[in-house]
């Protein structure tokens, strides 16, 4: 069986980054991915907000580049989805498709999902209108009216960052009171920007081709149903990481997400975590691709320790 001093799981920007920094340092690597190279960056519209890219940059379009600066380097590559991981410091096995690798470092890439409401319009609407990502969007709805949806501290502090920017923001949530700090609470109560559309449900998004026009919501005490006004509808329900495949010794935060220490190690020797797996504050691409070069950059030090 092949040993790898590191292999890399996940082709998002986090994943594309360390693969580029180990394969340019020469360690023997295997890069894996099982949709295609960039991750939640294809189901992106326009990147509005990566350096180098002052007009934007089409999600597949970055992807492409991301690719083919892999293009030129020495690595193994895996079209395949890794199913278990089983961490033995030194010699980690990874069960890629039906085959074992080893590794004696590893990279774990594999990002995270935004959770979805599951009603009509959702899909239809996604990147027109209906977003999940304040940092990521807000500035389309400039001076316009939007929903935010949610009532932890996601949906609050996300609230307040978008009321400097639109015109007014209905934030819907299903029961009378928030799950948010009371600090949070309190601004968002008092913003003269914000209407709280409390007991309420979200039904479904209407609009046409140019895009979103309305939030159907249904009041959960009287049944009475009623549509927002809105060009733009956040969705702040929560986000869960890709990390089912992964040993449970691995330590996680509450939600699942793994923690790391600043060199992007995880609690067990020789097993890395880079991008929006991780247990942080903001998930970008452009914090993906830091934690990526950082993370292979204690593999490369790991990796020396190793053979000293
Ligand atoms: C609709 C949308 C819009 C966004 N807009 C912006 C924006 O404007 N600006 C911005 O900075 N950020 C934006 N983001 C967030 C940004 O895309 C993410 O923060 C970033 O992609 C995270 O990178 P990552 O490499 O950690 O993970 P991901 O991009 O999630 O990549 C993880 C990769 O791992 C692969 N993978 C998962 N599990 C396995 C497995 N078991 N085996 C093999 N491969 C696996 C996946 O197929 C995927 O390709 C947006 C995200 C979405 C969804």
């Amino acid at each position: 069986m092949k040993v790898y001093d590191a292999v890399v799981i996940g082709g998002g920007p986090a994943g594309v980054t360390a693969a580029l920094y180990l394969a340019r340092a020469g360690v023997s690597l295997a890069w894996i991915e099982k949709l295609a190279p960039g991750g939640q960056v294809l189901s992106t519209e326009v990147i509005d907000n990566y350096p180098g890219f002052p007009k934007g940059i089409k999600g597949y379009e970055l992807a492409d580049l991301f690719e083919a600066h892999l293009d030129g380097y020495e690595m193994d590559r895996y079209h395949d989805e890794v199913f278990e991981v089983q961490a033995e410091p030194g010699e980690h096995r990874i069960k890629v498709g039906e085959e074992w690798i080893t590794a004696r470092s590893l990279a774990v890439c594999t990002g995270a999902r935004w959770r979805k409401l599951g009603i009509e319009g959702e899909e239809r609407f996604a990147g027109k209108g209906v977003s999940y990502c304040a940092l990521c969007d807000g500035n389309f709805f400039r001076g316009q009216d939007v929903a935010c949806i949610g009532g932890g501290n996601t949906a609050l502090e996300e609230s307040l960052y978008l009321a400097k920017m639109v015109n007014k923001i209905y934030l819907v949530h299903r029961r009378d009171c928030f799950r948010g700090d009371r600090v949070y609470q309190d601004k968002v109560m008092s913003h003269p920007k914000i209407e709280l559309v409390l007991h309420a449900v979200p039904q479904s998004f209407i609009g046409g081709d140019e895009g979103l026009t309305g939030l159907v919501v249904q009041d959960v005490r009287t049944g009475k149903v009623k549509t927002l006004p809105v060009a733009g509808a956040f969705i702040f329900i929560g986000q869960d990481p890709e990390a089912r495949f992964l040993p449970s010794i691995l330590n996680r935060d509450a939600s699942g997400f793994l923690l790391t220490d600043m060199s992007m190690q995880t609690n067990i020797p020789g097993i890395f975590a880079a991008g929006d797996i991780c247990s942080k504050a903001c998930r970008q691409v452009a914090t993906a691709v830091g934690d990526g070069a950082t993370a292979a950059h204690s593999i490369r030090l790991y990796l020396e320790k190793l053979n000293a």
